[in-house]
């Protein structure tokens, strides 16, 4: 039951990890870091010999075109997938030397994860979904309702608390799938697509408010998208990947 939610939402259990360092000055880190698939006689390298630095407070953008390995690595950053060569760290810890368990406390305590599919719990309220990865912390009751209504005021959903994912329109529901990524604190939020089911009005407004929580809260943000000015509006950094590699990483343009 556990793990099924926990795929659902891509957040879990959240034991606390005394030895994470959030104070680092590097939030993700990898080094010749490659993810390989195996298709019959043919092997893909979705991610094939990354190494790239990301300091903590950075806003940045994973460009490339559909099938270059954006999410892969994103995933990777996650530690919701291994790598098959190379070292992936965040906040210089190894991913790679970490049990499951391990990895499935760290991506509780510090790294939140938004879909271009929300996947939020359709018989759940706002506030049930956004209560969830508190719950399957066990986190205690009052502190569960401070931080669910610290994280969906943060996105500006207080007065839809008892609606329904199918009562909200699609930013919202974005909206709702950002506040409980938010809801545990993480130090890193990771974002694949995030506007990529809204109309650009409504995905300007998730980019704001990514924006808000980057400047804020300082938190850490890697951002999928393939839509280049987005990217270069909102953005400090742009790497951008073809055929799992990194083409270029650089600043804006
Ligand atoms: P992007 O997010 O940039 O569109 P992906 O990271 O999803 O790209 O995919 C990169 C490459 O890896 C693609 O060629 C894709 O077909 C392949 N790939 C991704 N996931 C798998 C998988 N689970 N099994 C086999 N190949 C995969
Ligand atoms: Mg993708």
């Amino acid at each position: 039951m556990r793990s099924n939610i926990e795929r659902v939402i891509n957040s879990n259990d959240m034991g606390t990890l005394g030895t994470a360092s959030t104070s680092s000055r590097i939030a993700i880190r990898t080094e010749h870091l490659s993810r390989h698939y195996q298709m019959g006689s043919t092997l893909v390298r979705a991610a094939n010999d990354v190494t790239l630095s990301i300091p903590a407070g950075e806003f940045v953008a994973l460009l490339g075109s559909s099938g270059s390995g954006k999410s892969t690595l994103l995933n990777l950053m996650a530690g919701l997938d291994r790598p098959s060569e190379g070292a992936i760290f965040a906040h210089e810890r190894n991913l790679a030397e970490m049990s499951s368990d391990e990895l499935a406390k760290h991506r509780s305590h510090t790294i939140g994860i938004v879909f271009q599919a929300f996947n939020l719990l359709p018989r759940m309220t706002l506030e049930e979904n956004v209560e969830l990865p508190l719950r399957l912390a066990e986190v205690e009751r009052n502190e569960r309702m401070t931080r669910v209504r610290e994280a969906v005021d943060r996105v500006r959903l207080t007065t839809r608390l008892s609606h329904r994912p199918s009562e909200l329109s699609g930013g919202e529901q974005q909206r709702a799938a950002l506040a409980r990524a938010l809801v545990n604190r993480p130090t890193i939020l990771l974002a694949d697509e995030p506007t990529g089911n809204l109309d650009s009005k409504t995905g300007d407004e998730i980019m704001e408010l990514l924006r808000e929580i980057n400047e804020g809260l300082g938190m850490t943000i890697v951002m999928v998208t393939h839509e280049q000015p987005r990217a270069e509006r909102f953005a400090h950094r742009m790497i951008r990947m073809a055929d799992g590699k990194v083409m270029s990483d650089g600043g804006q343009g």
